[in-house]
């Protein structure tokens, strides 16, 4: 929570939830990066918040973008960077959209197998393609885990491939899990980054860069480590790795960097029982839910801050819902969520931390619930 949008929120009413977003904490968030990791180059994952405040704030600010489709690169070019600013880091592309993204000036490809190759050398021939390699996730609440990337050994042959067909075979990908609060994940992944680059070399050809995508977490209920010390601990697992060979690099920060700049303003649509009995547990149903843009309460991995105008009253563990017709619209149930016995139908909660993964995770219309609406402020 900021002051600017405990103010807005205070002077302005809405019918129906709304994400309120600071561009001061996001503009924070970027220094932040750019401070801690002084030699590595920001891609902001745009899946995180497309919004174009967001990104055009982040474009003058120096970022560049990791996009995952034709809409996302043509999201980040409006904001007037030039395509050398832009990577299409998504490992699974049609070969249309690699034609286009080629066609808009795009020349940074994320792969993550041989066929991948082909499409990348013919649709879009000379770019420069990084490998990205698998990655267990561990210590991450939003893991990432098998859908992406090869066996370190399997991308050597990947990058020869790239590079016998005229690509620019260019360096190595990794993401070691969202919202990973182990800064020192980042080392294994170095560590066989090193080694890749070591045996393209005796190949014949050189890498340049390493791509140490995103993971930076936004503090929910738990503390998190400050960016600071993500910084410190990658640049003694590059000395570590790479000696004084040291690659050019590249983040991608996602929710790291707009996480904790947003608040969702919910409103109590319902509190019940489902039985008479005095200890019987409540359910709080709330006017947003897993399809309104709380998606990543999928088997209650993220467990975001709740507030309410009645905290400091006797808590009790309530289940938390949405509003949708459909069961599996809960929120946290399997681990029970404390909130104030005095919750009532009518108040207004506050969920923190939900500038990320929100207005992009919710659904169009699901029983007429229009989707999440966002201020940017
Ligand atoms: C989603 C994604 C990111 C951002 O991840 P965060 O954990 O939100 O920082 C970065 N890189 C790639 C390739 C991604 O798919």
């Amino acid at each position: 929570m900021t002051d600017r949008i405990r103010r807005h929120l205070e002077s302005t009413v809405y019918d129906g939830p709304v994400m309120v977003l600071d561009l001061e904490r996001v503009r924070d968030n970027y220094m932040a990066f750019a401070k801690a990791l002084p030699d590595t180059r920001v891609f902001y994952a745009v899946k995180a918040n497309p919004d174009p405040g967001v990104l055009n704030l982040l474009a003058e600010l120096g970022s560049s973008f990791d996009t995952a489709s034709v809409v996302e690169i043509d999201m980040a070019l409006a904001t007037g960077v030039s395509p050398d600013r832009v990577s299409f880091g998504n490992t699974i592309k049609k070969e249309r959209d690699i034609a286009t993204a080629f066609a808009r000036g795009i020349r940074l490809f994320a792969v993550d197998c041989e066929a991948e190759v082909e499409k990348i050398a013919r649709a879009a021939p000379g770019s420069r393609v990084f490998c990205r390699i698998l990655c267990d996730g561990a210590g991450a609440e939003w893991p990432l885990s098998r859908k992406f990337g090869c066996v370190p050994e399997m991308a050597v042959d990947v990058l020869e491939h790239a590079h016998r067909l005229g690509l620019h075979a260019y360096g190595v990908s990794f993401h070691v899990g969202s919202q990973q609060a182990d800064t020192s994940m980042w080392s294994g992944a170095l560590a066989a980054s090193a080694k890749i680059f070591a045996e393209c070399a005796e190949r014949g050809f050189q890498l340049s860069m390493v791509n140490m995508g995103g993971g930076f977490p936004t503090r929910y209920l738990k503390d998190v480590p400050a960016v600071g010390q993500y910084g410190s601990a990658i640049f003694e697992a590059l000395r570590e790795h790479f000696g004084n060979q040291i690659p050019e690099t590249i983040v991608e920060p996602g929710r790291g960097m707009v996480g904790d700049a947003g608040v969702i303003q919910s409103e109590v649509i319902l509190v019940s029982k489902k039985t008479q009995a005095e200890d019987e547990i409540r359910w709080v149903y709330l006017d947003i839910g897993k399809f309104g843009g709380l998606a990543e309460t999928m088997d209650e991995a993220i467990r975001y801050p709740i507030r309410t105008p009645r905290d400091g009253d006797r808590m009790t563990p309530c289940i938390i819902a949405g509003p949708t017709c459909d069961s599996v619209d809960v929120l946290y149930e399997k681990v029970p969520y404390a909130l104030p016995v005095s919750l009532s139908i009518g108040d207004m909660v506050l969920i923190e931390g939900t500038g990320a993964y929100t207005t992009t995770y919710s659904a169009v219309a699901f029983n007429g619930f229009p989707p999440l609406r966002q201020i940017v402020i």
